[in-house]
C-alpha cells in the first residue's frame, strides 16, 4: 500500500529565508515549524522537503554546503523532536554560471518532477498527499503532481501572484497552522458536498414524516424514529463541523496576531533607538558637565564670576541642542 506525504518547500516555510542561504549559522527555525511537522507525522504523513536551490547553479554556495545546511536543520528539528524522511532539491538553472548545473531542469519548481520522482522512490499516493510552500511556484508544483495545496502567507514576506497562477486549496499563516487544516480535512473532507448532501437527506426525510402524522403517531412508527434520530445526528454532526472551522478561523486570527504583535515589538525597539537620540543623550551629560563647572567657579575663593558666565552660556546652547535633537527623532517616527 503506497503511502501518503507532506511535500514541503523549505525556505520561507520551515526556516527563514533571508535571500540566499549559503552558511549552515543562517538557518532558523520558524514559528511552529517543529510543531506541524510532528502533528503531521502523527496524522501518517511521509515528510519530504522539495527545494529549489538554484544557488548551486549560480555558484553561491556548493552542493556539499547544502549537505552541511540540511545537517543543521536536521539537527534543529531533532531539538524539537521532529523530523524530515527526505530531502530533495533542485540544483539547476538555465542561466546558471557553473556549466554543470546549467540547464532547464522538470525538476524546478513550479514543474513537479521532484514530486514525481520522489513519488515513484518512495511509493506515495500523490492523491492523497499535501503540498505545502509559501510561494506559488510550489502551489503549481503541487497542483501539477496532484496534490492538495496550502499557501503559507507570511506576513513579511507576502507571495506574488501572477495571472496564470493557480489558487491554493487553503491559506495558513504557519506550519502548524497548515497541520491544524490538515487535521479538519481528514476529519470532515468535502464539507461542502456533505453538508449539501445532508440538506438533502434531510428533505427527504421530512416529506415522509409528514406523510405518517395523520395515520399513526411518532411513537408508534419505528422507522420514524429511525429517520429523525438520524436527521438530529445529522444536524449535530453539521454543528460539530461548523465549531471546529469557526475554531480554526479564530486559531488563524490569533496566530496572526500574534506575529503583528512581535514584528511591532521589534519595530519599537527600534524606533526607541536612533543615532540623535544617542547624540542628544551624551550632549545632556556635557550640559550637566557645564552646570557643574559654572557651581564650581562660582563657589571657588576667587569666585570668577566670567569664567561661570561663559560655562553657563555653553549649558544653554547645548541645552537648546539636545530640545532640537529630540524634537527631530519625534518628528522623523
Ligand atoms: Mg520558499
Amino acid at each position: 500500500m503506497a503511502d501518503k506525504a507532506i511535500f514541503l518547500d523549505r525556505d520561507d516555510t520551515i526556516i527563514a529565508d533571508p535571500g540566499y542561504i549559503n552558511t549552515p549559522e543562517q538557518v532558523k527555525l520558524l514559528a511552529g515549524a517543529g510543531q506541524g511537522l510532528n502533528e503531521l507525522r502523527k496524522l501518517g504523513y511521509k515528510l519530504v522537503i522539495v527545494s529549489n536551490q538554484s544557488g548551486i547553479a549560480r555558484g553561491i554556495f556548493t552542493e556539499n554546503t547544502l549537505a552541511k545546511i540540511h545537517e543543521r536543520l536536521k539537527k534543529l528539528l531533532a531539538e524539537e523532536d521532529a523530523y524530515i524522511d527526505r530531502i530533495y532539491y533542485c540544483p539547476y538553472h538555465k542561466q546558471g554560471s557553473i556549466p554543470k548545473y546549467r540547464k532547464d531542469s522538470d525538476e524546478r519548481k513550479p514543474r513537479p518532477g521532484m514530486l514525481l520522482r520522489a513519488a515513484e522512490e518512495m511509493n506515495i499516493d500523490l492523491d492523497a498527499s499535501w503540498m505545502i510552500g509559501n510561494s506559488y511556484n510550489d502551489i503549481s508544483a503541487g497542483k501539477s503532481a496532484g496534490t492538495k495545496t496550502i499557501l503559507v502567507k507570511s506576513h513579511t514576506n507576502k507571495p506574488v501572484r501572477n495571472l496564470a497562477d493557480p489558487t491554493p486549496d487553503f491559506e495558513a499563516i504557519n506550519l502548524k497552522e497548515a497541520a491544524n487544516i490538515i487535521k479538519r480535512e481528514l476529519a470532515c473532507p468535502v464539507e461542502q458536498a456533505e453538508i449539501k448532501q445532508a440538506s438533502t437527506a434531510e428533505e427527504k426525510i421530512e416529506p415522509e414524516k409528514t406523510a405518517l402524522e395523520p395515520t399513526l403517531p411518532e411513537t408508534q412508527h419505528p422507522l420514524a424514529e429511525t429517520a429523525e434520530t438520524e436527521s438530529e445526528s445529522q444536524k449535530l454532526n453539521d454543528v460539530e463541523k461548523k465549531l471546529l472551522r469557526e475554531t480554526n478561523k479564530t486559531e488563524h486570527l490569533l496566530e496572526e496576531i500574534k506575529l503583528i504583535l512581535k514584528s511591532r515589538n521589534r519595530q519599537d525597539a527600534f524606533y526607541e533607538f536612533s543615532t540623535m537620540k544617542l547624540l542628544a543623550g551624551v550632549i545632556q551629560i556635557v550640559v550637566l558637565a557645564c552646570l557643574f563647572v559654572a557651581v564650581l567657579y562660582k563657589m571657588s575663593p576667587a569666585e570668577k564670576d566670567a569664567a561661570a558666565f561663559t560655562a553657563i552660556g555653553f549649558a544653554v546652547v547645548l541645552q537648546l541642542m539636545v530640545l532640537t535633537l529630540y524634537i527631530m527623532h519625534n518628528d522623523k517616527q
